[in-house]
């Protein structure tokens, strides 16, 4: 029994070891990829329930690595944000996706919307805040085209300084929509502190709410709880017709989802959806 311990353990820590190499060499790739803007943001549609029409899109980043193929946020965004190289990534993805909805709103919908993700110490870093509301004021972007993603960490933690930042931004018309809800922290009040413009319902409630009682009574809930508050909702992860009309009947607002389409390359999504 201690001989097959210890190679368990040997086992363990050379598998340790080469998570920690697989990191290093991911995060050495992440700086060249920054340089060589192996960076790509992709297009998910936002359908308004209803009219029908695709309003608004979230904006996805993706990562086109030259050997390994398309590498998905879910992989390389927690990474980012541990080394800290999320504030370079994520300042990309942000002016990127600021001029896209600009061009969109010039030439098809004068209303489009873009929904961009913001990590935690996206909104922790003071400068990181600074600059994207000076390219606001200098590209003379309608701030009314962005939609802010956050998670409700960001708004649970007694932080003056991002309470304010996130106030000047609406004064710009920027909007702010909770990521997730649902899912995090149970605490409500932040809810009635911040003026807060969208709850997306997760997807782990939408994916039950044709099949669970619990996970349709507690959709039902958030979005009469959201709508009484003056907030309208955004049900994420809608793959199939039956989740769609619960949704619908409930009165959600905005639906996103495989059913309409995967997210998309920027002139895929506009041929697609816009032209
Ligand atoms: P998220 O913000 O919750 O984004 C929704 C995720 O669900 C996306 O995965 C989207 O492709 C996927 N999705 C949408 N509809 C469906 C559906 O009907 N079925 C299924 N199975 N999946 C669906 P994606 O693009 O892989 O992104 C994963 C996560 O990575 C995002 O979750 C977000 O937390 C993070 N992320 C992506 N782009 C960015 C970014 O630019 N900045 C930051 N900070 N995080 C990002
Ligand atoms: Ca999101
Ligand atoms: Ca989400
Ligand atoms: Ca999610």
């Amino acid at each position: 029994a201690k001989h097959s311990g210890r190679s368990q353990f040997h086992y363990f820590t050379s598998y340790m070891q080469e998570l920690a190499q697989k990191r290093h060499v991911m995060l050495s790739d992440m700086h060249k990829a920054i340089k060589e803007g192996q960076f790509e943001v992709y297009y998910q549609p936002i359908v308004d329930t209803r009219s029908g029409k695709v309003v608004k899109a979230e904006a996805l980043a993706r990562w086109k690595h030259p050997k390994n193929g398309v590498i998905s946020p879910a992989e390389f965004i927690p990474l980012a944000e541990e080394s800290g190289l999320i504030l370079e990534v994520g300042s990309w993805i942000y002016k990127t996706a600021v001029s896209q909805v600009a061009k969109w709103r010039e030439e098809y919908d004068p209303e489009f919307k873009v929904s961009i993700n913001k990590s935690p110490i996206q909104f922790k870093v003071s400068q990181t805040l600074d600059e994207w509301m000076s390219h606001i004021d200098e590209s003379g972007i309608d701030g009314t085209s962005i939609i802010l993603e956050i998670t409700e960490g960001i708004l649970m933690e007694e932080d003056e300084l991002v309470k304010q930042k996130l106030m000047t931004f609406r004064e710009k018309g920027i909007e702010v929509a909770i990521d997730d809800f649902g899912t995090g922290y149970s605490a409500l009040s932040y809810l009635k502190k911040f003026d807060i413009d969208y709850l997306k319902i997760d997807k782990s409630f939408v994916d039950n709410v044709a099949t669970s009682q619990q996970d349709k009574v507690l959709s039902e809930a958030m979005i009469a709880m959201a709508h009484k508050l003056d907030i309208q909702v955004i049900a994420e992860g809608v793959e199939d017709a039956e989740q769609k009309e619960i949704l619908t009947n409930m009165g959600c607002d905005f639906i996103q989802g495989y059913i309409y389409s995967k997210p998309l390359p920027a002139k895929e999504f506009e041929r697609v959806f816009l032209a």
